[in-house]
């Protein structure tokens, strides 16, 4: 049996040896929208722009790669709220449909936006704990870059 060769990305020594950092925490501080490093500086610049840095330790916040995860997340949590008191209410007392989405909608939609930003801190805050994309200062971003290339070239 030959004997496999690693490539050049994987894992070393070097990151290995890096501390761990602690998960919750990190989604705990994401959570209140800010910086999973101190918990003091503020994780965001806009409502869901992520800051570069976070103001206070200056821990680089752009390695994130938060994409529609928030989102789906926060389709999750509300309709798992929503659909069943709907059920509930509409089994008990089915009320017209025009006063059940006088309710509803704008539920949905208040609970839709009061839950995004802390749900994108906390998954920002879980991607730096994990040391995922940018967030491993062991490995070095020409690493990154290239592989980014390469799925590029391939799409
Ligand atoms: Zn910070």
């Amino acid at each position: 049996m030959e004997s496999r060769t690693m490539p050049a990305a994987t894992w070393t020594p070097a990151t290995q040896a890096l501390p761990k950092r602690d998960v919750w925490q990190a989604m705990a501080r994401g959570l209140r929208c800010r910086c999973p490093n101190c918990g003091e500086g503020k994780i965001f610049r806009a409502f869901l722009k992520v800051a570069d840095n976070c103001s206070v330790c200056g821990e680089n916040l752009s390695h994130h790669r938060a994409d529609d995860l928030p989102a789906y997340l926060v389709i999750v949590i509300v309709g798992h709220i929503i659909v069943p008191i709907a059920l509930w209410i509409e089994t008990n007392y089915a009320p017209s449909m025009l006063l059940q989405l006088a309710f509803y909608l704008p539920f949905t939609l208040a609970s839709s936006l009061l839950l995004l930003q802390p749900v994108k801190g906390a998954v920002v805050g879980l991607q730096w704990a994990f040391r995922m994309h940018g967030f491993d200062e062991s490995r070095p971003a020409d690493v990154e870059e290239g592989t980014i290339a390469k799925l590029t070239v391939v799409k």
